[in-house]
């Protein structure tokens, strides 16, 4: 029997909400985009929130409505999804990174110093996997040179860090609901703060440039079309009415992994900071030092022929083939970054499991070892 990498947790309470949207005369721009905004800026403790069509789209929005411009610097991470990142190059400045810490997997707050020059405008932590950035030293940082922060959230929707959550950290926060996420829309994003103009000219880059007050054909500024529709909304507000049940079902399935394999001596599990909350995004576990990148293949491998749902967790971003060509990064520039994805392995993971898969799951993984 198969086990896939993830699975949306969809009910009949999202198929309902969907279908009564689609019995209305409002499929975009309607009331279910408000709704979605509020009960999302009220989870996240922050004064406004901005729906969009994807976290892509999400960072892309707060780039432009934080002033990144040409030949402006971002510090950010080469371990994570390569959207945090390329953010940068979209409006047209350029990401530089700094190194991860081993046990944590997020930014190394000791590296932010080193890495600014007089061209860097903000700083994008990533609470990878689920993780809150270790958000004191990097805000002082950020505050300390007058830098803005955006947190990118997109894996952490219900993670805390010192009793605050996820998306209330820096002048704006993103999140995506891709549906292996912690909720998902199908294809969607948000954009969280507390900053009334941030969140006014990012709504206005969602919707080709309009201003609120303006007619359909009036456009104030360079815009896109980042819309959610109404569609898209009901089926998050429907998930954000189960969120808790959610986010349970996810710790229990972790907490099922970690007694298993938090004694393990040939893996590794992502370490929280004292201070952070986990909201479990993926079950990622590093394979000993004695590994090498070709041992976790063929155990990724292995695995996939068994019918077990796995893959590596990230692939390092500097050296995408298009960072290398443009920005000539080499291995060994990020050593802790290319160390840890060189033996990342990703098992089953969503609410759904059962603990008999589970068991299952870690029986074939510590057989492939
Ligand atoms: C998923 C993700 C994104 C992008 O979200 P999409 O909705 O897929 O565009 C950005 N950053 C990180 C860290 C992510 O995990």
């Amino acid at each position: 029997m198969e086990i896939p990498l993830s699975r949306p947790n969809i009910t009949q309470a999202e198929r309902d909400a969907v279908a009564d949207v689609l019995n209305t005369n409002s499929l975009s721009l309607g009331p279910r985009l408000p709704e979605f905004e509020q009960v999302f800026a009220r989870y996240c403790q922050t004064a406004q929130a901005v729906a969009v069509s994807s976290g892509t789209a999400a960072l892309h929005a707060s780039m432009i409505a934080l002033g990144l411009t040409h030949g402006d610097e971002v510090i950010t991470t080469p371990f994570s999804f390569v959207a945090s990142a390329n953010c940068a190059l979209f409006a047209g400045g350029r990401p530089v990174f700094v190194d991860i810490d081993p046990q944590t997997w997020n930014i190394d707050p000791a590296g932010l110093e080193a890495a600014r020059t007089e061209r860097t405008r903000g700083v994008i932590p990533v609470d990878v996997f689920g993780q809150v950035a270790d958000m004191d030293p990097i805000s002082a940082f950020a505050d300390r040179h007058e830098l803005w922060l955006l947190e990118d959230a997109c894996e952490a929707l219900g993670a805390t860090y010192k009793g605050r959550r996820a998306g209330g950290f820096g002048r704006a926060a993103v999140f995506g609901f891709y549906p292996n996420k912690q909720i998902t829309t199908g294809e969607g994003g948000m954009i969280t703060t507390n900053d009334a103009r941030i969140a006014e000219r990012c709504r206005s880059i969602r919707n080709q440039g309009r201003d609120s007050d303006v007619g359909w054909l009036a456009h104030a500024r360079l815009g896109f079309n980042f819309r959610l529709s109404d569609i898209h909304c009901a089926l998050g507000l429907a998930q954000m009415a189960r969120l808790d049940e959610i986010l349970a079902a996810r710790d229990r399935v972790a907490e099922w992994y970690r007694g298993r394999l938090a004694e393990e001596e040939r893996v590794t599990l992502q370490r929280c900071h004292p201070d952070a909350r986990m909201s479990w995004f993926v079950m990622v576990l590093r394979l000993a030092d004695r590994y090498d990148r070709a041992d976790r293949d063929r155990i990724l491998q292995r695995l996939q022929a068994l019918g077990i749902g796995c893959s590596n967790y990230f692939s390092p971003i500097h050296l995408q083939p298009f960072y290398v060509e443009r920005f000539g990064y080499r291995e060994g520039d990020f050593p802790v970054t290319e160390s840890l994805s060189a033996r990342t392995v990703a098992l089953p993971f969503h609410g759904n499991l059962t603990e008999a898969e589970v068991d299952r799951v870690c029986t074939e993984f510590r057989n492939q070892l």
